[in-house]
């Protein structure tokens, strides 16, 4: 049974554990080339989103390159609203369900954490992916919201984290994108150079929908542009 605690104070006289993500077994794991963390139930995350203090200054935002809404989502998670979670994840982040499987964490985000001083830090990147893998497997099928079309255009060069991240800030922003990448799949590096039990393909793929979804026939993928014909 997942115990929630309604209040900061109370969070703090209990100090649940940090939630330990359940892993492939090492003897199955070794036969396989799928991914070795398999992910929070959501009686985990919303007991992980449990430890998170809600800090009116939170320092694990200043961690975030990309000033993710921390407190935020957790707090949704925490309140079972799994779909809220992965709204306020989209304002500041397009890719969630990669960044919560392959940013360091430990050196941003949780790294700044302040439960981290005297106990090991919120899941931050757990319960990113939770929301992510929720949402794709059981949520709503929702979009990002998108500001109303601006009619401008913009080119994008490759298709690698760089290059997905700002075509999800232009889409939106309501500009119309085109992504022009060298191979024939988007992704670069996620897909090319991270392995599948760290970044399985379909997880890059199922993002890069969910901007195709975003952009509403505004946005194209380009690929095979490697030589001049
Ligand atoms: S610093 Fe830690 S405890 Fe504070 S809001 Fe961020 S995740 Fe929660």
């Amino acid at each position: 049974m997942v115990v929630i605690w309604r209040n900061k104070w109370q969070r703090i006289k209990k100090k649940v554990p940090r939630v330990k993500m359940p892993e492939q077994d090492p003897d199955v794991r070794r036969r396989n080339f799928e991914e070795v963390p398999l992910g929070l139930t959501p009686e985990m995350a919303i007991k992980e989103a449990s430890r998170c203090l809600q800090c009116k200054k939170p320092a694990c935002v200043e961690g975030c390159p990309v000033s993710v809404d921390i407190p935020g989502f957790i707090n949704k998670i925490f309140s079972n609203d799994f779909a809220g979670a992965i709204s306020t994840l989209w304002e500041r982040n397009a890719l969630p369900a990669v960044c919560g499987r392959v940013c360091p964490q430990e050196a941003q985000c949780e790294g700044r954490c302040i439960v981290g001083k005297k106990d090991a830090p919120v899941a931050i990147g757990s319960l990113e992916r939770f929301a992510a893998d929720y949402e794709r497997k059981k949520g709503s099928g929702k979009i990002p919201a998108v500001a109303s079309k601006t009619g401008k255009k913009v080119a994008v060069i490759g298709s690698g984290p760089s290059g997905l991240t700002v075509a999800g800030d232009l889409l939106l922003k309501g500009h119309e994108v085109t992504i022009f990448e060298a191979f024939h799949k988007p992704g670069g590096v996620l897909v090319y150079g991270i392995p599948e039990f760290r970044l399985p393909k379909e997880i890059v793929a199922s993002e890069v929908a969910t901007l195709e979804k975003m952009g509403q026939n505004r946005m194209q993928f380009r690929g095979g542009r490697l030589r001049h014909h």
